[in-house]
């Protein structure tokens, strides 16, 4: 059998790491980097470029260059319409409403783009190690839902990788922390990436790591720092020229770019330069763009931000039923951890300093390393439990949504419910089936919907099925359902509402192997 590599499949950046011995190790790529941009670019010659050459090409390609596929995987177009106004590339929906991208006249799915960038990881894993690398731990947020996660998983299958396992990011946080420090202890992680924050509390307890509760905002991180720096220099230069720089696609691609280097320089220095020049052509010859930037203009501009960060660090603290004396050690993960205003507001929600020696950048992907250990036999000692962020349940009567599997339970889990035909002689009951915290199931998201089929005739309400729902240690739903008396198993069909079809998993996986 092969290794197992673990991945951190990031919305920004990724990362690989492996087992060695028993110390999970970050693998440099060929460029040299310990992560790779989780970008994507499709040159006028068909030709694919990952990683580092992508993220140079985002200036003169921007239409055939993806970045933050991640905050479209399982999603559909018409949830991402906000997101849709401030990217260089057109979103487009697939015949299934999910939301795919528009390179250059040809819809890709999120799965495909982000099965390159697993593809490279791959690669730079392969050639550490001088063997092919078949099966792979691939992290999530711990807020995405089933059908992100399949969706993952669809990537990992495209980019000719199985997915042995889908960890939830903090979790993986806190098993690279857990197995260094094994002492019994309460941890929260605090991850704040490029597109989503994600809190965490955990317990080990002897050797067993539990998942307490888990939290987050899937649309915070580091690119709303970002465009609210961008907002502020295009505010400023169009108050001084006249001139909107976002209206420009190119002029705007610099602008990013500059925003997220000054914001990184603003972390260890006190002020900063930007200076773009020929940003723009004016009246009297070509407009340049160089000003400075203090680190506390910076802070007063992203307070909203860093406001938005206390809400569901309060939920997962009551969910957990602990208090900030509770919590021992607060990991920081994420590269935006880096910005001291962040770290200040953990010390602030907390009462208490992070711990030392994590690598932000790093952990996740050493985590899922670690996980991967686990699975092989290789770290014995260490038990993994954790929670589904969702409720689940199906839609009954007046939209309501019956909960079957609620939040926060420690999965695999199986729970059971029983259903009974509304109708005489209905041979058949079709279900809905929801994902999310509304008390009304529509305003939630819609899973699927199953059919129980070959019932026995019988007036209405005699039937009764009992569905049980699977959730196994992925967070993916498993339903099954048999007729109450009989013990025959009805039929259960799944008419999935999104994500890609085997074939069309095979196909994009034929080519991309090519
Ligand atoms: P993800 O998990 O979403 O892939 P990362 O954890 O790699 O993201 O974080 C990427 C974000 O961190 C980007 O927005 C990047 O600009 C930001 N970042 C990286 N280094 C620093 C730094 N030194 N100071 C502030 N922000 C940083
Ligand atoms: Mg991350």
């Amino acid at each position: 059998m092969g290794r197992v590599i673990g991945i951190d499949l990031g919305t920004t950046n990724s990362c690989v790491a492996v087992l060695e011995g028993r110390e999970p190790t970050v693998i440099h790529n060929q460029e040299g980097g310990r992560t790779t941009p989780s970008m994507v670019s499709w040159n006028a010659d068909g030709d694919v470029v990952v990683g580092a050459a992508s993220k140079r090409q985002m200036v003169t390609n921007p239409q055939r260059t993806v970045f933050g596929a991640k905050r479209l995987i399982g999603r559909k177009a018409s949830e991402v319409q906000q997101l849709a106004s401030r990217l260089p590339y057109h979103i487009v929906a697939a015949k299934n409403g999910d939301a795919w991208v528009d390179v250059a006249g040809t819809p890709r799915s999120p799965q495909e783009i982000s099965a390159h960038v697993l593809a490279k990881m791959k690669r730079v894993a392969e050639d550490y190690l001088g063997e092919s690398v078949r099966e792979a731990v691939v992290t999530v947020p711990a807020y995405f839902d089933d059908v992100q996660r399949q969706a993952t998983k669809d990537a990992g299958a495209i980019a000719g990788l199985t997915v042995r396992a889908i960890l939830n990011e903090p979790t993986a946080a806190a098993l690279a922390y857990g197995v260094q420090h094994q002492a019994n202890q309460r941890l929260a992680v605090f991850d704040l990436g490029g597109g989503t924050f994600d809190i965490s509390i955990l317990a080990i307890e002897n050797g067993v790591f539990e998942v307490l509760s888990t939290h987050g905002d899937t649309a915070l991180g580091g690119d709303d720092f970002d465009r609210v720096i961008i907002d502020l220099l295009a505010d400023d230069f169009a108050a001084e020229h006249g001139h909107d720089l976002r209206a420009d696609s190119v002029a705007l691609q610099r602008l990013k770019e500059a925003a997220e280097r000054a914001k990184i320089e603003l972390s260890s220095a006190m002020t900063t330069d930007v200076n773009l020049p020929f940003i723009a052509a004016g009246p009297a010859g070509p407009v340049h763009l160089i000003r400075e930037l203090e680190r506390g203009q910076l802070e007063r501009a992203c307070k909203v931000l860093l406001d938005k960060l206390e809400a569901p660090c309060a939920k997962a603290l009551n969910d957990a039923h602990c208090t900030p004396a509770d919590i021992d050690q607060v990991l920081l993960v994420g590269g935006m951890t880096r910005m001291p205003a962040v770290q200040e507001r953990a010390v602030q929600i907390f009462g208490k300093p992070a711990s030392k020696g994590v690598n932000p950048d790093e952990i996740v992907a050493m985590g899922a390393a670690v996980h991967s250990g686990i699975m092989g036999g290789e770290l014995q000692e260490v038990v993994l439990l954790d929670v589904t962020p969702h409720n689940m349940g199906v839609k009954v009567a007046g939209d309501r949504m019956s909960v079957v599997i609620s939040a926060n339970t420690s999965i695999p889990t199986r729970a059971k419910k029983i259903f009974a035909t509304t109708e005489d002689d209905q041979t058949f009951v079709a279900i809905e089936i929801f994902q999310g915290e509304h008390e009304h199931a529509s305003r939630n998201r819609r899973l699927g919907r199953f059919v129980l089929g070959d019932l026995r005739p019988a007036p209405r309400g005699q039937t009764k099925v009992e569905v049980s729902f699977t959730m196994d240690a992925d967070g993916i739903l498993e339903i099954a359902a048999a007729e109450i008396g009989t013990g025959r198993a009805a039929s259960v069909t799944i008419e999935a509402s999104s994500g890609l079809t085997a074939e069309e998993i095979a196909r994009l996986g034929n080519r991309l192997a090519r």
